[in-house]
C-alpha cells in the first residue's frame, strides 16, 4: 500500500515536472529566436549569394533555414587552421550542415562540439590520399577552397561540406547514439536494403554516377550518395530511380520537386 502511494507522489511528480521543463524549454527557444531576429539579415546576406538550395526556398522555410543555422553556428566551436577567418566561414559551414539535415526534427549534430577550417588538401594519419575534410571522434575538419568549389557546383558530383556532414549525421545516429532522430533511424534500414545490393555491385563495377570512391567502403558510399543527392539528382534518379526514392523518403525533401517548381516559375 506505502509503495503504491509511494509510487504515485513519484508519478505526480514526473508530471508536474514535464510541463514546467516543457515551459522552459518554450521560454529558452522564445529567447533563441528573439536573438535570432536582430540577426536575421545578416544570416541572409551571407548565405544567399552563395546558396541555390537556400534562395529555391519559400520564405517560411527560409527563415527556418536561418533560424536552424543561426542555432547550428551559436552550438559550435570553429577552430582555424593555417586559414584566415572570415565572418561567412561559420555561417556557410553551418548552413550545409542545415541543408542535409532540412528534411529531419533533429539537425543540431550534436555530439560535434568543434568543427575545424583548414586552408586546402591536407595529410591526415598514414593516408597517402590527400583529405579535402574527415570526421572523427575529435570533430568534423573541412577544407575551405573545396568547400567553396563544392557549394558553388564547380565540382561535378562533389560537395565536400554535404559529404562531412552526410558522415556526421550517421555518427550522431548510430556510433554515439547523441542524437537520434527517431525517422531517420526507421528509414535508414530502407534505404540499406536498396543500396547495400548497389554498394556489393559496386566492388565489381564501379563505372556509374557515384563513381569509384563510393565503392571504399559503406561509409563514403553513404556519404556520396548524400553529395550527389544533390549535385546531381536528375542523373542519380536516371540511374538509380529506387536508391532516389528511398533517400527522398529518408531525408524527407526532394532537390527535383524544388528544381521543377523553379521551372514552372521561370
Ligand atoms: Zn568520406
Amino acid at each position: 500500500m506505502e509503495i503504491i502511494l509511494i509510487l504515485a507522489i513519484i508519478g505526480s511528480i514526473i508530471l508536474l515536472q514535464d510541463p514546467i521543463s516543457s515551459w522552459i524549454v518554450k521560454l529558452k527557444n522564445k529567447q533563441q529566436f528573439q536573438k535570432f531576429l536582430t540577426q536575421e539579415t545578416y544570416y541572409h546576406s551571407i548565405i544567399s549569394p552563395h546558396m541555390r538550395f537556400y534562395n529555391r526556398l519559400n520564405t517560411e522555410d527560409q527563415q527556418k533555414f536561418l533560424f536552424r543555422t543561426y542555432l547550428f553556428r551559436k552550438s559550435k566551436k570553429f577552430h582555424y587552421i593555417e586559414v584566415e577567418e572570415s565572418a561567412d566561414m561559420p555561417i556557410l559551414i553551418s548552413a550545409v550542415a542545415v541543408q542535409l539535415t532540412f528534411g529531419l526534427d533533429k539537425f543540431m549534430l550534436n555530439y560535434f562540439k568543434n568543427i575545424f577550417v583548414l586552408k586546402d588538401d591536407y595529410h591526415y594519419g598514414f593516408y597517402s590520399r590527400p583529405f579535402q575534410g574527415h570526421v572523427d571522434h575529435s570533430g568534423i575538419y573541412l577544407s575551405w577552397d573545396n568547400f567553396m568549389k563544392g557549394i558553388h557546383g564547380l565540382t561535378a558530383n562533389c560537395n565536400v561540406g554535404i559529404h562531412e556532414m552526410g558522415h556526421a549525421l550517421t555518427y550522431v545516429n548510430f556510433i554515439t547514439q547523441t542524437e537520434e532522430d527517431k525517422h531517420f533511424k526507421k528509414e535508414f534500414k530502407n534505404f540499406s536494403k536498396v543500396a547495400r545490393p548497389i554498394f556489393e555491385a559496386m566492388q565489381y563495377n564501379s563505372r556509374n554516377v557515384l563513381g569509384a570512391y563510393a565503392a571504399t567502403n559503406y561509409h563514403e558510399f553513404w556519404a556520396v550518395s548524400v553529395e550527389v543527392f544533390f549535385e546531381n539528382p536528375i542523373r542519380l534518379r536516371h540511374e538509380f530511380p529506387e536508391l532516389y526514392k528511398a533517400m527522398k523518403s529518408l531525408l524527407r525533401q526532394d532537390p527535383l520537386v524544388v528544381l521543377n517548381a523553379q521551372r514552372i516559375a521561370a
